[in-house]
């Protein structure tokens, strides 16, 4: 098997040329040619877009401002004849480096991972049937079944096509969808004018189309554009920009605060002119949180990491940080809050209502009737007939294949003895006019059996079939004029039970009728009753909303189902203003400064259409709330992107849905939301603990050298010291920070601002006083020490282990930003804290006490009750700031107490 055909020209060949090539007919392949064919041409993958090498990458870990200055201390220490000095500072840099890259291979193995996730699957005709298989098994030849939404997942030449739309502008640049056909094209129509092939990647807008594939992969018109391959993402967020920008001029502000020191020191030739030096470089190296991006980055990737495990794929990077300020969650109902397991439960047709049981989608049930199912038999033709689904059994369970609510319906068809894989197949469907969330309905046009009429087929929500139906089907089988008072009073019986309504009606036509045209079903059609579904809630979905609102955070349901059906269910799921209902109806009829006054005070809407779902957001955020809206349509996709934060379902949403979002479900599930909303409140609450934590060393550092400059001291730590304190311990102890579970009380606190600085005027007070109490135990054991009569070398080591105690200490104490620290749990620990403390003392008492790190470090031994003694500082420091703590919580606590009851109501 060589190349099948000429790519070059399938848009001049007519279907059935392009078939015989492919050698393959319109029903498709058979599983085992498919399989000889990916042997022969491989996986349908794009080539990788070429990622940075590691040489590059470990050099890259150089490339910041912070790593200039100390390669520039260790120039001019060397200079000045400061060997040790500057071989420290080489050293740090580059076990620094080590660190970066080994993390940074991690963070983006983690990332690709996640990108796997998020693989797409396509609809293909195999062994006669329809299946989804995994976009990258598709081979030339293979038939694709294309619905709104999808993206085109190889090249396609069309086979079939209803009012089909696709947006090329990935491969064109034009952004307004165009239209396809399957008439050939000349040989010479530029791509955008080949309206009979639907390229790789190119979204599916609306209508329907089932094409066979000519090229895969490399093959395709877009693996053969170089340069236009997906860029590889780094991690970084506004708020970790934010805080690297802000370590930038921090680096800038010392830089300069230490060359003005430097200066008027050497014009009042207060100390000789390289002791001096080396307290600046001492005050240079301390002020700047060398380790401090690097365990940001960490924290993300953690975060990313967790949040996939809950189900939870973000798909653009700063959705971490916005999904835990969401305040509102905008959330479809059918498959979120509810299982999507539907089951009719309920046939309405004009002599009453029967009961329909049964066991999932199993073709087997009873249905009560009094009366006679054979009077069923057009409803369920129409059942089966207008569906996409497939359902089959394997292994004695039955599996579907579409969408479950018309695999329901194919089930309730086998339950009234229909007999509907034949019917499908005698009844050949000739055109269709495909499902669409605006107009909820959906229509075919098959023929007769035998030599009789063609039929037109319709189904959909019940007001819209209502609308069109002049007749209705009587008990007897007689079509007599319509009675929709009969059928509403009766639909809205059985939506207040909280079932999903649906309603078929028929048209005979003239057997050669081809084309189905609007103006067909417009009116003119017989009613032959209705279905209604039952979707049960998920139980999880009810405990999550309820955590939700502990959390501060609205929610609203937004569905495209009947009000009554929604109601019930927002009853059944615990919503707050289950009551009150809004359809889109009633949306079109406000215009927005009413819309703006009525939302918060509404949570569910039904019937409503996607446009409405933009509307809602912009309500919302009007308010200066951050919501998040979930979406799984084609339609949806402009919701998903002016949402603070959008989410893509990842079964049952479309492929142009997802690409909208910032965030995937791959479970549909309304509890991952909650999950998600949780992990991205700890993710930022962590990245708050890393600079509440780091900072304060620094500033400790940074004023230790700058008082002993004023006083004209020594410098009670010297600059290797210091470089060790931030490199190595801190990052050590740092990175354990970004493994911090989620705090106890952290779905019970209001979200935060969407606009709150992270920085904020409380963190960089909580940083000062820190600061000020590391100062204090630093100068102060070094005072003492040096007054009791030890060497410099002693006192120095006792002050650098003394802050370093005091790090660990306040580790505990950031652990617990918004309660006490002082529990048994918070004591206890994690693994990794304690993982990282036993490396850090470890590290301690061999920088302490071992001969040959003492000769690098200029370190001496510490007596045995000074190390005591050093503890106790750290007792100390720890039960100030937490007495702090506790005095400013009590404070703050009130006022958002105050704030959560604003928000819940
Ligand atoms: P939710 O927003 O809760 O997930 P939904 O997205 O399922 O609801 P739509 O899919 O827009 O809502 O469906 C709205 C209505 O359209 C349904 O209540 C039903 O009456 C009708 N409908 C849904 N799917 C089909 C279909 N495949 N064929 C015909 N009618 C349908």
């Amino acid at each position: 098997m060589t190349k099948m055909l000429n790519t070059q020209i399938c848009h001049t060949q007519k279907t059935e040329e392009i078939l015989e090539a492919l050698e393959v007919n319109s029903q498709g392949l058979t599983s085992e040619e498919a399989e000889k064919r990916l042997e022969h041409f491989g996986l349908n993958r794009l080539p990788e877009a070429a990622k940075r090498g590691p040489i590059m990458r470990f050099l890259m870990q150089f490339n910041s401002i912070l790593i200039y200055v100390l390669l520039g201390a260790a120039a001019i220490t060397a200079f000045l004849d400061h060997w040790i000095d500057s071989a420290v500072i080489l050293a740090v840099v580059i076990v620094n480096a080590v660190i970066g890259f080994i993390q940074e291979g991690k963070a983006e193995e983690a990332m690709d991972a996640i990108r796997n996730m998020l693989a797409p699957h396509a609809n293909v005709m195999r062994d006669g049937q329809r299946q989804s298989i995994e976009g990258d098994r598709l081979v030339p030849g293979d038939v694709v079944l294309l619905e709104a939404g999808d993206k085109v997942p190889a090249d396609l030449r069309l086979l079939q096509a209803n009012t089909m739309q696709v947006q090329e502008a990935i491969l064109t640049g034009e952004s307004v969808p165009v239209e396809k056909d399957i008439a050939p094209v000349r040989q010479d129509a530029a791509l955008g004018d080949r309206a009979c092939m639907a390229f790789s990647g190119t979204i599916v807008t609306s209508g329907q189309a089932r094409g066979v594939v000519t090229g895969t992969g490399a093959e395709t018109e877009i693996g053969k554009i170089s340069g236009m391959l997906s860029k590889v993402e780094t991690l970084v967020t506004p708020l970790v920009k934010q805080t690297n920008r802000f370590a930038e001029y921090l680096t800038i502000f010392i830089l300069t605060v230490s060359g003005l020191i430097l200066l008027s020191g050497w014009y009042f030739q207060t100390m000789p002119f390289t002791e001096l030096f080396m307290a600046v470089v001492g005050l240079s190296v301390a002020a700047i949180p060398e380790g401090l991006p690097a365990v940001l980055t960490i924290t993300l990737a953690v975060g990313v990491q967790a949040m996939a495990e809950r189900n939870a794929i973000i798909r653009r990077l700063p959705a971490i940080e916005t999904l835990g300020s969401v305040s509102v969650i905008c959330t479809d109902k059918t498959g979120t809050l509810t299982r999507n397991e539907m089951m009719v439960a309920s046939v309405l047709t004009a002599g009453g209502v029967m009961q329909v049981d049964g066991e999932g989608y199993a073709p087997q049930g009873t249905i009560s009737s009094d009366g006679d199912v054979a009077q069923l038999h057009d409803l369920a033709l129409a059942a089966a007939l207008c569906n996409d689904a497939a359902i089959r059994e394997e292994d004695g369970q039955w599996r579907i294949e579409g969408d479950p609510m018309e695999a329901a319906l194919l089930s309730f068809a086998g339950k009234t003895g229909l007999d509907w894989e034949q019917e499908q197949h005698q009844r050949e469907r000739r055109d269709i006019l495909p499902f669409d969330s605006t107009t909820r309905y959906m229509a075919t046009l098959n023929t007769g059996s035998g030599d009789h009429q063609a039929c037109i087929f319709v189904k959909g929500a019940p007001e819209r079939i209502l609308g069109m139906c002049t007749e209705q089907r009587d008990a007897n089988g007689e079509n007599v004029p319509i009675d929709p008072d009969y059928w509403q009073e009766q639909a809205e019986h059985i939506a207040s039970q909280g079932q999903r309504l649906l309603a078929f009606a028929l048209k005979p036509v003239g057997a050669d009728h081809r084309g189905l045209q609007l103006s067909d079903i417009e009116q003119g059609l017989i009613l032959l009753g209705m279905t209604g579904m039952i979707d049960p809630p998920r139980p999880e979905a009810v405990a999550a909303i309820a955590d939700c609102y502990h959390a501060g955070i609205a929610v609203k349901m937004i569905t495209g189902d009947h009000a009554g059906t929604a109601a019930a269910i927002g009853k059944q799921i615990g919503l707050k203003n289950a009551d009150r209902v809004l359809t889109g109806a009633d949306l079109d009829a406000m215009d927005d400064i009413a819309l703006t006054d009525a939302i918060l005070e509404t949570d569910i809407f039904a019937r409503t259409s996607p446009e409405h779902k933009l509307r809602l957001v912009m309500a919302l955020q009007s308010h200066g709330l951050s919501v998040a809206m979930t979406g799984d349509g084609v339609n949806d996709a402009p919701a998903l992107k002016r949402a603070d934060a959008g989410i893509a379902m990842g079964q049952k949403g479309s492929e142009a849905t997802k690409e909208a979002a910032d965030l995937v479900l791959a479970d549909d599930n309304f509890a991952s939301i909650a999950a998600a909303v949780r992990e991205g409140r700890t993710v930022y609450d962590n990245i708050k603990k890393v600079i509440a934590w780091t900072l304060p060393t620094n500033g400790g550092e940074a004023m230790t050298v700058l008082l002993a400059l004023m006083l004209g001291l020594m410098l009670p730590i010297t600059p290797v010291q210091i470089l060790w304190i931030n490199l190595v311990t801190a990052v050590t102890l740092g990175i354990a920070l970004a493994f911090e579970p989620t705090e106890e009380r952290t779905m019970l606190r209001p979200p935060r601002a969407k606009d709150e600085p992270l920085l904020s005027g409380e963190l960089l007070w909580g940083i000062l006083v820190v600061s000020l109490v590391f100062l204090a135990g630093v100068f102060g054991i070094y005072k003492y020490a040096i007054l009791q009569g030890y060497s410099i070398g002693v006192a120095r080591t006792m002050a650098m282990n003394t802050l370093v105690v005091m790090e660990i200490f306040h580790l505990f104490f950031v652990r617990n930003l918004y309660g006490t620290s002082i529990t048994w749990d918070a004591m206890k620990g994690t693994k990794v804290i304690w993982l990282a403390i036993t490396i850090v003392t470890l590290g301690q008492f061999a920088v302490t006490y071992l001969p040959f790190l003492q000769k690098i470090f200029q370190t001496e031994d510490v007596p045995f009750d000074y190390g005591v003694l050093i503890v106790a500082i750290g007792v100390a420091s720890f039960i100030l700031i937490e007495i702090e703590k506790q005095v400013r919580l009590r404070f703050f606590r009130q006022k958002e107490m105050d704030k959560n009851a604003a928000i819940t109501g």
